[in-house]
């Protein structure tokens, strides 16, 4: 049974990663960033609030996405799944502990000069959510996802200024939590430099 957090810093491919342990172990992931970003269509006043929030980088209250996920995890009825982008901080990850306890924590890292080039070339799917980055991991039409032939866009919270504000969210809210889950003994540490297959290599190493 796997109950698997991704953890790590914008760029660092944590979302590609989920997708390709999501396939492999058919696990459904449970993303707050999808699920807000399609909670912000909506076109109204909680949706223009979410709009809001992340286009400019800030987080959203816990309340919220606590809530979401919770649901989540009693729908899941026990079976397993990955999480991305949630828990963001130490209060997050105290509320998850009193819901369910996670097998692996996969922290994927990278340098932050790295984390910045990458994100340049990131495309995202509007409708499915898919990522993909124009140079290391191409759509096989280019600006189109391979899933639904939609047109692939850059996100509004992909320019540079706000990518900067998320990454130093990152580093002082989201970093202490890895220490939390040190503490439990099921972190385990992934160099996320190299190529997609070559990480997710590592990864199913750390799932064994
Ligand atoms: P992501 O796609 O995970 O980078 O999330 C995009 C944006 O959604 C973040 O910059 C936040 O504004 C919001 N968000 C996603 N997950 C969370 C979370 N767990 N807690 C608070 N805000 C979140």
């Amino acid at each position: 049974m796997y109950k698997i957090l991704f953890i790590g810093p914008q760029g660092s491919g944590k979302g590609t990663q989920a997708q390709l342990v999501a396939e492999k172990f058919g696990l459904p992931i449970f993303s707050t960033g999808n699920i807000l970003r399609q909670r912000a269509q909506v076109q109204d006043e909680l949706g223009q609030e979410i709009k809001n929030l992340i286009d400019s980088g800030i987080l959203a209250p816990d309340e919220l996405v606590n809530k979401i996920i919770a649901e989540k995890i009693q729908a899941a009825g026990g079976n397993g799944y990955i999480l991305d982008g949630y828990p963001r901080n130490l209060a997050q990850a105290e509320f998850l502990a009193t819901k369910d306890e996670l097998t692996h924590v996969l922290e994927i890292d990278l340098p932050e000069e790295e984390t910045v080039r990458r994100l340049g070339g990131r495309r995202t799917c509007p409708k499915c959510q898919t990522v993909y980055h124009i140079e290391y991991n191409p759509p096989k039409i280019a600006g189109i996802c391979d899933k639904d032939g939609e047109r692939l866009v850059v996100r509004d919270d992909e320019t540079e200024e706000v990518l900067k504000k998320r990454l130093a969210i990152y580093h002082e809210l989201t970093e202490p939590i890895i220490d939390f889950y040190k503490g439990k003994g099921i972190h385990h540490k992934i160099d996320g430099r190299p190529a997609i297959e070559k990480v997710f290599e590592e990864v199913m190493k750390n799932l064994e």
